[in-house]
């Protein structure tokens, strides 16, 4: 052999040990004849004596895919080899190698025990200068590390995406100097928008009031970094309306340059629609508090005014008919003041929750009847009065006091609001329950106001006589005896208020 030819081999075996893949050389017959540094250290083999032999076909860690296209490849005629070998060996592949499986199969002998690696391979074909098939070679790379980084990743973005669908926080990030944006699914979401929109900001943001749109592009989207020092951090909350409906997002920037000099802002956005709702609950509640305690004030001076001015002229006056008119009249104010007094106890009442169920049986049916004789007598508008039963008598056990005072309430109420037309006490049998509903002609409620009627201290006319605490003991009352106080109403043809108790209940 010529010292160049010499030469050259060596040269090239050094490669073969050197380079950081594993390389196995297979025969005709695709027995192991070769392998390289790089092979024995993957395969934890000690020494090639150990391996040298070994069939490919006996792999029991190949992809059965591709060992059936290896023992296909090494049966096929000598002319159609290239064109099969070309077709199926052109791509690379991974797999999990099982030394496990090596050891059972007693494949070859190697140091590694249970474990698996993660390996990605290609073979190549060696056909020599007549086209005759020689050799078939496989290179592999141990992916393990990277594969191990990839699934951890997976399982920290899996774990990450959780924690902020479950908090509903979305995170962003946009480089201003190469203008990306890269954002979580929570983020579009928080927007109320697909996260196919992808980059585009102006959809993004679309389902923001025209106002908030104009404060993102000037103080997010073209920051003036120059003129800002760098850590700044900016907030806002955005009403994100879509479909007529709003939920609220806050959202938190921080501006800041990242390893690469580059100016980058970094985003989170937090749904609080629940916070913001509760508060806004909280500062209505507040307002009608001070609008009930101005409107008490009121309520209360008005009758014990009437009271205290009508007792002394009836004292003074000798007129029999005048003796009569103003003791009427302190009787009605007497009643106002009594009811208004009874109203506030009772609900300071249920509100400190004191309030017992006493419950017994009784008709209700009758019950009703008898206070709706009583509203009969007192109907001075001369509206039409219906008492309409299916059963003459409906017998159940609960608080009889509470459903007089319900019903009371609810009645009182009828007469109150509708000037003319009717008022209707309906019942109604209803096996294992029973349907009370009240229902009038009157000047009706409309549908925003029908969402707060029993919220305590809630008057849709500031004006109107009473405490606005009516309505709103009823529906605790008619809760705490297992029912719900609803109400079908229209603006302007009159209302229904009806609950459904059970007949009797543990
Ligand atoms: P109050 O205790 O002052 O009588 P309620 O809680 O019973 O108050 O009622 C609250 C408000 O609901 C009333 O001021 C009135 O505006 C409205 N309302 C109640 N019942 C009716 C009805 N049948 N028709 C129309 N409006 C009603």
């Amino acid at each position: 052999m010529s010292s160049f030819l010499f030469n050259e081999i060596e040269r090239l075996k050094r490669i073969f040990n050197n380079v950081p893949a594993g390389i196995e050389v297979y025969d005709r017959k695709g027995v192991l004849i070769d392998i390289n540094l790089k092979g024995l250290e993957i395969f934890g083999v000690e020494s090639s004596s150990l391996v040298l032999g070994i069939s490919i076909l006996e792999n029991p860690n190949l992809p059965n895919v591709v060992l059936s296209n290896i023992s296909t490849f090494l049966t096929l005629p000598e002319q159609d080899k290239r064109d099969f070998a070309n077709e199926n060996f052109r791509d690379s592949f991974s797999f999990e190698y099982s030394f496990d499986r090596v050891f059972s199969k007693k494949y070859y002998k190697t140091l590694y025990k249970k474990e698996s690696k993660y390996i990605s391979s290609k073979i190549e074909c060696y056909f020599n200068d007549n086209g005759i098939f020689e050799d078939l070679i496989m290179i592999f790379l141990d992916e393990t590390d990277r594969y191990q980084e990839q699934l951890e990743l997976k399982k920290f973005k899996l774990m990450f995406d959780n924690i902020s669908s479950f908090g509903k926080v979305g995170i962003m990030e946009h480089n201003i100097e190469e203008d990306t944006f890269i954002a979580n699914e929570q983020w579009f979401e928080n927007f109320g928008v697909l996260k196919s929109v992808k980059t585009d900001l102006e959809e993004v943001y679309k389902y923001l009031s025209m106002e908030d749109r104009l404060w993102i592009k000037s103080n997010y989207k073209s920051v003036p970094f120059e003129r800002i020092p760098l850590n700044t951090i900016r907030e806002k909350q955005f009403e994100v309306r879509v479909d007529g409906k709003s939920h609220w997002i806050k959202c938190v920037w921080l501006l800041f340059k990242n390893e690469y000099g580059d100016n980058v802002i970094l985003g989170s956005s937090i749904d609080v629609t629940e916070f913001v709702e509760a508060t806004n609950r909280a500062k209505e509640s507040e307002n009608l508090k001070t609008k009930f305690l101005e409107n008490i004030t009121h309520e209360i001076h008005t009758p014990l005014n009437v009271i205290v001015g009508f007792s002394q002229l009836l004292v003074d006056t000798e007129d029999l008919d005048e003796k009569m008119e103003y003791n009427r009249i302190i009787t009605e104010n007497n009643k106002i003041l009594v009811k208004l007094i009874n109203n506030i106890l009772d609900y300071s009442k249920m509100e400190a929750g004191i309030t017992k169920v006493e419950n017994e049986y009784f008709d209700v049916s009758a019950l009703a009847y008898d206070l709706f004789e009583v509203f009969k007598i007192q109907n001075e508008k001369c509206l039409t009065c219906n008492f309409l039963s299916n059963q003459e008598s409906i017998i159940i056990y609960s608080d009889k006091n509470k459903i007089r005072d319900i019903l009371n309430n609810l009645l009182n109420n009828a007469f109150k609001f509708t000037s003319e037309g009717f008022v209707e006490l309906k019942m109604d049998d209803l096996g294992q329950e029973v349907r009370i509903g009240i229902v009038d002609s009157g000047i009706g409620i409309g549908k925003e106001q029908q969402r707060k009627i029993f919220d305590r201290f809630y008057k849709l006319n500031d004006f109107a006589q009473g405490s606005g605490l009516g309505l709103s003991i009823a529906h605790k009352l008619v809760n705490l005896m297992g029912g719900n106080l609803r109400i079908n109403s229209e603006l302007g043809k009159g209302s229904e208020f009806y609950f459904i108790l059970p007949k009797k209940r543990d």
